[in-house]
């Protein structure tokens, strides 16, 4: 038994370890809390070098730093905390959008005819995180979805084209409302301000957001800061669905996921 404890242990404590580096570097991939991570691994690598050769001042220094440094990085990553914060405990996926039917199909409808049309738009659809502080930034509206109405709402030459337009449950709650935009550096600088308004909003939150593309036509869905493009009407109400169902739809979200692996590797697919 002290034999196997002894083996065991070690590799137990490196797995750990290694996962938790893992999951770290990926979460803070293409943010600047990168730079920070790679910064921080580096001083911990050398206090250990100093410690091991007993270079005391410079121990003295380095632990002063690394007080100081936690403050620092506590003020300076505050978004970024508050965001991971968030996320915790946001498993659970609600249903309510589809509670009653037809709302995906009057989303979809309206997305095709907008992309058909080369008229830009920004839907974002509240799940676990209220959207309160965002539907006020906007034009408070309490409509049921229907195709017709999101497709006047984006409509060019209307005061309710700019901004986003926000659904909970199976009403528009708001439209022109403003989303933060993403900082994301690993983002095609091809994407404008719409899309990293969506990316943004979905880095912060657990909305999913679709976007139709006013230049392409295209049509993207963004969900945990992350974005599919290219998607047909047919593809977006699958990915809508899967989403929102997920255990009714396994395979769709399966294929979602692999697009997406990196945002849904900790989310639950049943
Ligand atoms: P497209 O492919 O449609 O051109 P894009 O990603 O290139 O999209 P822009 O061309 O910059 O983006 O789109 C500008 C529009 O994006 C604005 O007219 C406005 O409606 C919307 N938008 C810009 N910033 C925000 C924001 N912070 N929140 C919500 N919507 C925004
Ligand atoms: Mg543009």
């Amino acid at each position: 038994m002290e034999f196997f404890s002894a083996i065991w242990r070690p590799i137990v404590e490196i797995l750990l370890i290694w996962g938790l580096l893992f999951y770290l570097i990926r979460f803070f991939q293409g943010t600047r809390a990168m730079q920070v991570l790679l910064g921080l691994m580096i001083l911990a690598a050398l206090f250990n070098f100093a410690k091991w050769l007993d270079l005391n001042t410079v121990n003295w220094v380095l632990t002063k730093l690394f007080a100081v440094g936690v403050v620092a990085i506590l003020i300076i990553f505050q978004p970024e905390l508050r965001r991971a914060l968030a996320r915790i405990g946001q498993n659970t996926f609600r249903g309510s959008f589809l509670r009653k039917g037809g709302t995906v199909d009057e989303l979809v409808k309206a997305c095709d005819h907008l992309s058909r049309n080369h008229v830009g738009a920004l839907i974002a659809i509240e799940r676990d995180v209220g959207l309160k502080n965002y539907i006020e930034s906007g034009i408070m509206l309490d409509a049921k979805i229907s195709a017709e109405l999101l497709i006047t709402l984006f409509s060019p030459n209307t005061i309710t084209h700019d901004g986003g337009v926000i659904v909970v449950n199976d009403r528009i709650a708001s439209c022109g409302s403003l989303f933060p935009l993403s900082q994301n550096m690993d983002l095609a600088r091809s994407f404008g301000t719409r899309h990293r308004a969506a990316v943004g909003l979905t880095e912060e939150t657990d909305t999913v957001c679709v976007i139709v593309s006013e230049e392409s036509g295209a049509i993207a869905v963004s969900v945990y800061g992350k974005l599919t493009r290219g998607l047909d009407p047919e593809g977006l109400k699958r990915v809508l669905l899967s989403l929102f169902r997920p255990s009714e739809n396994r395979q769709t979200l399966r294929e979602f996921i692999s697009k997406n692996w990196k945002v849904f590797k900790e989310k639950s697919t049943s």
